[in-house]
């Protein structure tokens, strides 16, 4: 019976439905409320990260025999993209990143400043200008085959938590400045997971412990509490807000992984162009290694390479943008009388802007996953681990780029269909669905072009 209705949601068969896991797996809500393995795995990943950064700063800094290059970009980062589909925003319970920053503050190291206004009103922009730069840096300067580079870059964002930490109270970092938060918050809106609250139960409530704390615990690290909760962007799941609240009113739901995108139709997504430029960026990244590739940018880490690079970012940004912008007039709707303005291409090209990150991050873990193995047997002389190798059939990565492709392309057009013949209905011509569709589809040739080759 469960399966059959969770089949059922997940499939958009029933878009309204949701079924709370935590009252169907108990055990699911008391994991969250104990937090013993919460702890473990945020130690296991303090370790982690802390080896990263250890030996990539003094290990050796050929490629071929620093493991944590493959750790970094091909097991980290594919896993992350590949959690925002199934479990949101999650991952950022477990995340190593504010580690340090909530250790000085349990010491009493916090200025506890109030958080500026205008860190609050900007955040969406400042966290997008973060990535820009990490997605820059990622592309122009060759860190992916730098072990250095790679500890360095995680050192960054590692010091950026951690200052923000003692400065301002709680995770800061987390709610307005973190580039991966955010990136990893827009992802999540086609998860098949929310965390929200049972608004009924709320209205009773007179404490609002989960955002406010007690005098034993504190509140919600994000300053949001679960009943403020509407979207998957900033909520970080972590549970936190679980022992809390006596009215066990949060809920953990599986839902319809469309439902975000058509209800709150991208409205909070809109305001920081993070789609035209996730989605530009990886254009450029499929461009590198596609037959169309003429300059090598980012493989001799030239000043020219840099600037051929940021000329090229800023033109797949701005191919991307004019197309949400075209779209935009072509459906002819740009405001909604509960949410105003919103950008109608933003949520139907979400699918396409996570698959092409998958895509990316899956070709690369893949591509080398071959010499992981006899790296780190190279690394720490494990004579036996040097043959412990295997081979990719080349095929391989053209046909999981175009499944991939393939059903972000539909679920784009499914949005589409939400939109125009649910939301809007009757409303939206005909005419103008098709030419929308039509950007859909240019868009999906576009990536067709560049990542098919791959091989
Ligand atoms: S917002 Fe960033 S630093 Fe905070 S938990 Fe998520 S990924 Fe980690
Ligand atoms: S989630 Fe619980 S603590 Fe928070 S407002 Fe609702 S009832 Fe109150
Ligand atoms: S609302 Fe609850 S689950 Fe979400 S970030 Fe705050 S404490 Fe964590």
């Amino acid at each position: 019976m469960f399966l059959k209705r969770a089949i059922r949601i997940i499939f958009d068969r029933a878009p309204d439905e949701t079924i709370d896991l935590f009252a169907v797996f108990p055990g699911l809500r008391r994991f969250f409320e104990r937090r013993r393995l919460h702890r473990f795995l945020r130690t296991f990943g303090d370790l982690a990260f802390a080896f990263i950064i250890f030996v990539g700063l003094f290990g050796p800094q050929d490629p071929g025999e620093n493991c944590i290059i493959y750790l970094s970009w091909g097991v980290w980062w594919p896993t992350i993209v590949l959690t925002w589909f199934f479990v949101g925003r999650m991952w950022c319970g477990f995340c190593p990143f504010p580690g340090i920053g909530r250790l000085a503050q349990g010491l009493g190291f916090c200025l506890n400043l109030k958080v500026p206004r205008f860190l609050r009103k900007n955040s969406p922009y400042l966290s997008v200008i973060l990535l820009c730069i990490i997605l820059w840096i990622e592309e122009s300067t060759g860190i992916k085959e730098s072990p250095r580079g790679t500890a360095l870059l995680i050192l960054a964002i590692l010091s950026g938590a951690t200052l923000t930490s003692l400065l301002f109270p709680m995770q800061a970092w987390c709610r307005y400045l973190c580039p991966m938060g955010r990136l990893i918050g827009v992802g999540s809106t086609l998860s098949m997971l929310e965390f929200r609250a049972d608004f009924e139960k709320c209205k009773k409530c007179r404490t609002f412990a989960c955002k406010r704390g007690t005098q034993e615990r504190r509140g919600c690290p994000v300053f949001l509490g679960a009943f403020n909760v509407r979207n998957n962007l900033d909520c970080l799941i972590c549970g936190h807000c679980l022992s809390l609240c006596d009215k066990d009113s949060p809920m953990l739901n599986l839902r319809s992984p469309f439902k975000e995108l058509v209800l709150n139709k991208g409205r909070f997504i809109t305001c920081s162009y993070i789609i035209p430029f996730l989605m530009g960026s990886q254009l450029v990244r499929f461009y590198e290694d596609s037959p169309f590739f003429f300059v090598h940018v980012g493989r001799l880490n030239g000043l020219d390479d840099m600037l051929v690079c940021s000329a090229m970012l800023a033109a797949g940004f701005f191919y991307v943008f004019v197309i949400i912008r075209l779209g935009a007039l072509f459906f002819g709707i740009t405001e909604d009388e509960l949410f105003g303005k919103f950008s109608p291409m933003v949520p139907i090209l979400v699918p396409m802007a996570f698959a092409g990150e998958l895509a990316y991050r899956l070709d690369y873990a893949l591509r080398y996953a071959p010499g992981f193995f006899p790296t780190i047997g190279r690394q720490f002389s494990v004579d036996s681990l040097l043959g412990l190798t295997f081979s990719v059939p080349p095929m391989t990565f053209p046909i999981m780029n175009i499944f991939i492709l393939l059903s972000s392309v539909a679920a784009c057009i499914y949005v589409l269909y939400r939109l125009a013949f649910q939301e809007f209905e009757g409303i939206v011509p005909m005419r103008r669905v098709v030419l929308v569709a039509a950007l859909v589809l240019i868009t999906g040739l576009s990536y067709m072009c560049l990542m098919i080759p791959v091989a």
